[in-house]
């Protein structure tokens, strides 16, 4: 092993000594485990059991190929033994075992510092600590300090000549590890219970916890020698023979999620392509959706044999919220990753599962739609990415795209389908706008026109709409376009009174000269019904929201210049412009003009000097007050 693979250790330190001080952020989250409150203490147990299944199905795997193991022929179990007089618990399992590294880089370390910060939160907002959470973030091992304050861990690893390892927990801080005499391959971990969870030291009350979620486990388990599980693949069973309980509980045993799911897909497809499949879409997005490192994709099995955990081959990044299971003969016992990777039986196993979840993401979008609106509000963002990576499945995923629009209240989105059946038949474009919320779109002036002609504006509010929305160009062989954009399909004879353009033009000559290489152009705005001027992207710029994103990711990104409008039937435009004609306030006139320029770039959050804007306000309304 090299250094780099103990994190918080050198080498020479996991040579020579014994005793151990966990470091600083793993101090605070036992910390916060043994004194935060939580809910949920019996998950121990189900972390214990999940963490021995894993080792059992490590060291399965690993024979296929390799014989050359410790106690090759020992059966793959776990013993959970109790003492209600003593106290005490534990469990033995005959899996893949732990070196010496392992107890340091994979115990004594947290994996995630996101983890952390994540417990932290729930501390400062008073909110007790829900068990199956630590199970979510990886950390799941740490759960038993909830009802115990010392553990003991005994392991011997695979390797036929490895030593073996006893490691122990002291307080919150420490920990020791020691050589101790050779013990059969596998992992033994036990405990003296807190008095307050003496109950998990009764063998009922343990059998009881356990017939939720040992049955999932593909392995015999025993408590106090007598076998309590039946190993049952679910997703070899019939529909009708499944209950919802056994979901849920399946659901929960793979997800760490204790709110059963919306939904669940099972399906046995056999023909050309052989594979059976569990899949569940969650009823909430888990905290951890968006770390990486810490979501888990599908567990692929080879005729119920667990092959991988988090299979990431078998969905695109935007169903990444869905769970379950995948089980196919047609992969050899000991695919490695690398074959998984290039799989083309996993390829098209994926183009089943995607199109079976858009299918029944569909039905719900036609014929439930409030479920659609909840699956929508918490997945929609991330479904919407696929728009941009899977280019067979684009249609699909447009049509169920909803939006935020202006004619409807924000209650209710709608798709870009319902926008086509509302358009009026000469309307050629379908319009949006984007924003970062509702009420700010609905101060923009570019919104003026569409609104006195009740014309149907897109609202774009999701971060996610910059990278999308733009990139669909069309539908249903209507432009998508963004409203703020100059060349935008605007007729003139919209405007009540038509000024005589002629008596404007040196005032617009006035804006350019006093703005200066501030902006692209100064025109005579269509749009405009309320407001005096409003800022418009060029044909070549960007949108504003496209433009902050680019901003964001590039500190160097300089905006594109600006068109401003301006509405020559408003009141102040035509009193500055007779103010110009008479050339009476010259000065006037040129703070105006800035004036009216900068609350632009206010409204659109780009103010940049906002002194100036208030010296020149207070002017005004010294004016005003004289
Ligand atoms: P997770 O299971 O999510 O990785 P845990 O904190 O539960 O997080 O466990 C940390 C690591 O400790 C496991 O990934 C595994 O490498 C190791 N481990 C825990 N229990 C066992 C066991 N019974 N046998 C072998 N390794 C184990």
């Amino acid at each position: 092993m090299s250094e780099t693979d103990i994190r918080d250790f050198t080498k020479s330190e996991v040579e020579s000594k014994n005793e151990f001080e966990y470091k600083a952020e793993m101090k605070q989250l036992l910390h916060l485990i043994v004194h935060s409150l939580y809910t949920h203490p019996e998950v121990f147990l189900r972390e214990l059991i999940s963490n021995s299944s894993d080792a059992l199905n490590k060291i399965r795997f690993r024979r296929l190929t390799d014989s050359n193991i410790l106690d090759p022929d020992a059966e793959l179990k776990i013993n959970i033994d109790v003492d209600e007089k003593e106290n005490t618990f534990s469990i033995t399992d005959t899996g893949i075992g732990m070196t010496k590294d392992d107890l340091l880089s994979r115990i004594g370390t947290i994996a995630s510092s996101g983890t952390l910060e994540f417990l932290k939160q729930m501390k400062e907002n008073n909110k007790s600590i829900d068990a199956n959470l630590i199970g979510q973030f990886g950390v799941g091992f740490y759960s038993v300090f909830m009802v115990t304050d010392e553990i003991i861990i005994e392991t011997a690893n695979a390797e036929p000549d490895s030593k073996s390892f006893l490691w122990k927990s002291i307080g919150e801080n420490k920990f020791t590890i020691e050589e101790i005499d050779k013990k059969p391959r596998g992992t033994k971990i036990s405990f003296k219970l807190k008095d307050e969870y003496k109950e998990f030291a009764q063998p009922w009350k343990v059998k009881s916890i356990l017939k939720k979620y040992s049955n999932f486990v593909d392995f015999p388990v025993y408590v106090n020698g007598e076998k309590v599980n039946i190993v049952s693949a679910l997703w070899h069973r019939k529909k009708e023979d499944i209950k919802d309980e056994e979901l849920n509980d399946f659901y929960t045993f793979i997800s760490n999620d204790s709110t059963p799911p919306m939904a669940h897909i099972l399906l046995n497809i056999e023909g050309i392509l052989n594979f059976k499949s569990l899949i569940f879409i969650p009823e909430t997005a888990q905290p951890t959706l968006f770390q990486d490192a810490l979501d888990k994709s599908l567990q692929l099995y080879s005729n119920r044999i667990f092959i991988q955990d988090n299979c990431k081959e078998l969905l695109p990044d935007y169903l990444k919220f869905v769970k379950g299971v995948v089980d196919t003969e047609e992969l050899p016992l000991n695919v490695s990753r690398e074959v998984t990777q290039s799989s083309p039986v996993i390829a098209k196993i994926k183009n089943v599962l995607v199109s079976k979840i858009l299918g029944l993401l569909e039905d719900w979008a036609e014929n439930d739609k409030p479920k659609y609106e909840k699956f929508y509000n918490n997945f929609g963002s991330l479904l919407k990415t696929g728009i941009n990576s899977d280019f067979t499945n684009k249609d699909r995923l447009i049509e169920l795209l909803r939006f935020e629009t202006s004619l409807k209240p924000k209650s209710e989105k709608v798709s870009l389908k319902d926008y086509v059946n509302r358009m009026a038949d000469d309307q050629k474009e379908i319009y949006y706008i984007m924003g970062d919320h509702r009420d700010l779109i609905e101060m923009n002036p570019n919104l003026e026109y569409f609104r006195k002609n009740e014309l149907e504006v897109l609202y774009l509010t999701d971060p996610v709409d910059v990278f999308t929305i733009p990139y669909i160009f069309e539908y249903n062989k209507k432009q998508l376009k963004s409203i703020e954009k100059a060349d935008i399909d605007i007729k003139k004879e919209n405007k009540t009174e038509t000024s005589a353009d002629e008596s404007n033009k040196g005032l617009l000559n006035k804006f350019k000269e006093v703005l200066g290489d501030k902006v692209e152009d100064v025109i005579e705005s269509n749009r405009l019904v309320d407001s005096a001027v409003t800022l418009v992207v060029g044909k070549q710029g960007f949108d504003p929201q496209v433009e902050k994103m680019m901003q964001y990711i590039d500190k160097n990104f300089t905006h594109s210049k600006r068109i401003l409008e301006v509405n020559t039937t408003h009141n102040i435009i035509r009193n500055i412009n007779s103010l110009f004609i008479s050339n009476s306030n010259p000065e006037l006139v040129s703070n105006t003009i800035l004036q009216l320029y900068d609350g632009a770039l206010l409204l659109e959050g780009k103010l940049a000097s906002p002194n100036e804007f208030l010296k020149r306000m207070n002017e005004f309304i010294e004016l005003s007050t004289k």
